[in-house]
């Protein structure tokens, strides 16, 4: 008789490529991604066509504005809200809602129907402008991190008018979701997207400032930018389906290694299987429609590991439009009988995910010259304006390594930094070679008495090669490398939201910039030209943050070592790097900016570590049930089949041999035993974190202790796995899940 899970198997081989619709034009042909594209999004141009012009006026100066929170006015939001319900209509919309980012790591949403009902009974479809700015979740069960007590659990989400609304399909009907941030009653953030906005808005007005100093008065706005790249594992649904640990924790926590991993080094680039590839073309046919600009798909180095890549957008709107990502692949997942697994670390002994955070900052409109700011130019004069930034960049990494350390700081994370196959818990900078000798130079330079472009050309300067990226990109082990015009941020893992990261980076690189326009202006003041003072604060910016590059390997145990000697944070486990958001530089720099209030800060802090401190408690109460529910049965049934083939042999032979099988009995009903062992200690353990007060307390234990015990649990049930007979085994097997599809 067949177990459940090799039935599976059997199934898994008769599964067939998805086939699924393509989107069809009116006459039925067949359209190209550029016709359809953003067909679902309420967009400028779908604005531009259908608003009054003095309308689509207001609503642009509204958004170019940069300033949170600036509200539309009554009429513009009420002439909006009418366009928006026309178009909803046309399109099959029945429910609207406002989409929004409570710390969960998740969306969430509520939908209302347009429908009411008039005084006779009638039902009209109906939308207004309040309803489109503004609406009033039941707020009491999101985080807040003791900001709002149940009591007054009013928060309301209000409509981020940067980002675009959209139409969300469903098999059966379709709802208008409303991209929105999330506020208690109070105004405090208690979501992603304001402490997100805000953070854009600071760097704005820094970086503009900054700008103008240097001689770019022609600037108006900047904006960050940012291209997240998703790495994902897709595995048959049914064999997730089997995973108790997949289901509730999103990572195995048992599994023995199969003989092959990724040691051949054939998946990464590999052709993509037919099944893979369907799935990937209808997450792109839904993210087109969504108007999110997908772009590039390959396999990953594990088995079973993909990536997709966006194009880069303004940080609000990539950040809301990764969420889409991950919502999207779940979704289409499910379609193609797979699972989609975010998780950091969803199997061990094979590479982990991560979501490489391209970002960069690029002015808006206006210019001749390059708008990103991190691209080295052509001339002299563009040359300094990347220095400067450049410099302040690193300024921003170099004082705020811990905090930005802190803001990757999940469980999962936790088993991918630091193991050599992600970048190290140790927060550095990689330039590159050509640009470490360029800053080599600036920083011995002594030719600094020099003025204006006689310095830049002696230094060297006046000509920075067009970095290419084939000569910035070798150092994989950066968490925080230069590649050609922008800075990749790979640390951050691949299940969570960009928008701390982003929004810390954001703020740290703001203030950074505020010191650096404040240090020009003293020089200019003093009478220096200004390409020699841009110069001059790039060397000193450039020996001050010295201790933050590094341009080695980044998991080597020198570079541990080397780090601590240069008084780099490693802050290893995810409890400690929470820490430093309260430390006192995060307070100044959330405090100087407004980008966090002491309140909002702290709340942030607590969700964090109440959200580490419940999905371990998870972890260890599934591993336990999973320990008493199948792995103990199964091997209690090894133990039984050998008991009773050793006793029916000797029963028949009195003098067989059975001291091999005698051994193996002994190891197995060991195995056992400690087992239950360490089952029980793991019960008492979990008890104990439970009697502990401070969460903090509670999330190092976790993180510590309980994590310990539970990869010795892990050792000992996937030592048996190899041991207990392949039908008894009930859980799918790392070469199964990985290699079967
Ligand atoms: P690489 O080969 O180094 O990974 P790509 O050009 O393929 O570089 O880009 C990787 C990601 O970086 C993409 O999502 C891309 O859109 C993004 N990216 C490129 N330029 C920028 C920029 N100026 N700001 C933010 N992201 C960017
Ligand atoms: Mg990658």
């Amino acid at each position: 008789m067949q177990t459940t899970r090799q039935q599976i198997i059997q199934s898994i081989d008769g599964r067939a490529v998805r086939r699924f619709e393509p989107v069809r034009g009116d006459n039925g042909n067949r359209l190209n991604v550029s016709e359809y594209y953003g067909c679902n999004t309420f967009s400028l141009a779908v604005m531009k066509q259908k608003l009054p012009k003095d309308v689509y006026q207001k609503y642009i100066s509204v958004v170019q504005s940069g300033q949170v929170g600036k509200k539309l006015d009554s009429d513009t939001a009420e002439a909006i809200a009418k366009v928006i319900k026309e178009w909803s209509i046309e399109n099959g919309v029945t429910h609207f809602c406002h989409w929004f980012q409570p710390q969960t790591g998740l969306t969430a949403e509520k939908h209302d129907s347009f429908i009411t009902v008039d005084e006779n009974g009638v039902a009209i479809e109906k939308f207004s402008g309040s309803q489109l700015i503004q609406s009033e979740p039941d707020a009491s069960s999101f985080p807040s991190g003791g900001m709002r007590t149940t009591f007054e659990a009013r928060g309301y989400t209000a409509w981020d008018p940067s980002s675009p609304v959209f139409i969300m399909e469903n098999a059966n009907g379709k709802t208008l979701c409303i991209p929105s941030v999330f506020i208690s009653y109070h105004g405090d953030a208690l979501d992603e997207k304001a402490p997100l906005l805000r953070s854009m808005e600071v760097l704005n007005t820094k970086a503009v400032e900054l700008l103008h100093v240097i001689g770019e008065k022609a600037v108006k706005r900047v904006v960050p930018t940012v291209g997240p790249e998703q790495e994902y594992f897709l595995i048959d649904r049914a064999f997730y389906n089997l995973r108790t640990d997949l289901v509730m924790t999103g990572r195995t926590l048992l599994g023995g290694q199969p003989p092959r991993g990724q040691q051949l080094e054939d998946h990464y680039f590999g052709s993509i299987s037919s099944r893979v590839l369907a799935f990937m073309q209808e997450v792109e046919l839904e993210l087109y429609k969504l108007g999110v600009p997908a772009k590039t798909r390959h396999n990953e180095v594990a088995p079973s590991q993909y990536e997709m890549a966006p194009i880069f957008e303004e940080a609000n709107v990539a950040a809301d439009h990764n969420q889409l990502v991950m919502e999207v692949m779940r979704r289409v997942a499910a379609r193609h009988n797979y699972a989609v697994l975010l998780h950091e670390k969803p199997f061990a002994g094979v590479n982990g995910s991560g979501k490489h955070n391209n970002w960069s900052m690029a002015t808006v409109g206006d210019d001749e010259q390059s708008p990103n700011l991190l691209d080295p130019g052509k001339t002299p004069h563009q040359n300094l304006r990347f220095l400067i930034v450049l410099s302040t960049v690193m300024k921003a990494v170099h004082r705020h390594a811990g905090l930005i350390r802190a803001t990757i700081a999940t469980p999962g994370n936790d088993h991918r930094l630091g193991a050599n196959e992600a970048p190290p818990a140790i927060i550095s900078v990689f330039l590159g070679e050509q640009l470490s000798e360029i800053c080599n130079r600036i920083e011995s330079g002594t030719n600094l008495e020099q003025s204006g472009e006689a310095a830049v050309i002696s230094l060297g300067v006046s000509k920075i090669p067009q970095i290419s990226k084939d000569n910035t990109d070798r150092n994989r082990t950066s968490p925080f490398a230069f590649t050609g015009n922008k800075f990749e941020f790979r640390a951050v893992g691949s299940s969570s939201p960009i928008s701390f990261p982003i929004t810390v980076l954001n703020t740290a690189v703001a203030q950074a910039m505020g010191e650096t326009t404040d240090l020009l202006k003293k020089k200019l003041k003093a009478g220096r030209p200004i390409d020699a003072a841009i110069l001059e604060v790039v060397r000193e910016t450039l020996l001050e943050t010295k201790p933050v590059r590094f341009e080695g390997n980044n998991y080597s145990d020198d570079w541990v070592r080397e780090a601590e000697r240069r008084g780099l944070p490693n802050l290893k486990r995810a409890p400690e790097a929470m820490e430093q958001l309260l430390s006192p530089s995060s307070k100044t720099l959330f405090s100087e900016t407004g980008v966090l209030r002491e309140q909002e800060l702290h709340s942030r802090y607590h969700v964090m570590m109440e959200r580490h401190v419940k999905k371990l408690t998870i972890e260890a109460e599934t591993l336990a049930t999973m320990v008493d529910t199948m792995i103990v049965p199964a091997a209690l049934k090894e133990q039984k089949a050998l008991g009773e083939a050793i006793r029916a042999l000797t029963e028949v032979t009195r003098n067989a041999d059975v001291s091999e099988q005698t051994t193996r009995l002994g190891v197995v009903s060991q195995g056992i035993n400690d087992l239950l062992s360490k089952r029980k200690d793991l019960t008492a353990m979990v008890a104990r974190v439970q009697n502990l007060t401070e969460e903090a307390a509670k999330a190092h234990m976790l993180s510590g202790e309980v994590a310990t015990l539970m990869s010795q649990i892990r050792s000992i049930s996937d030592r048996l796995e190899d041991l207990v007979s392949d039908e008894f085994w009930p859980l799918p097997k790392y070469r199964e899940m990985l290699f079967i599809s």
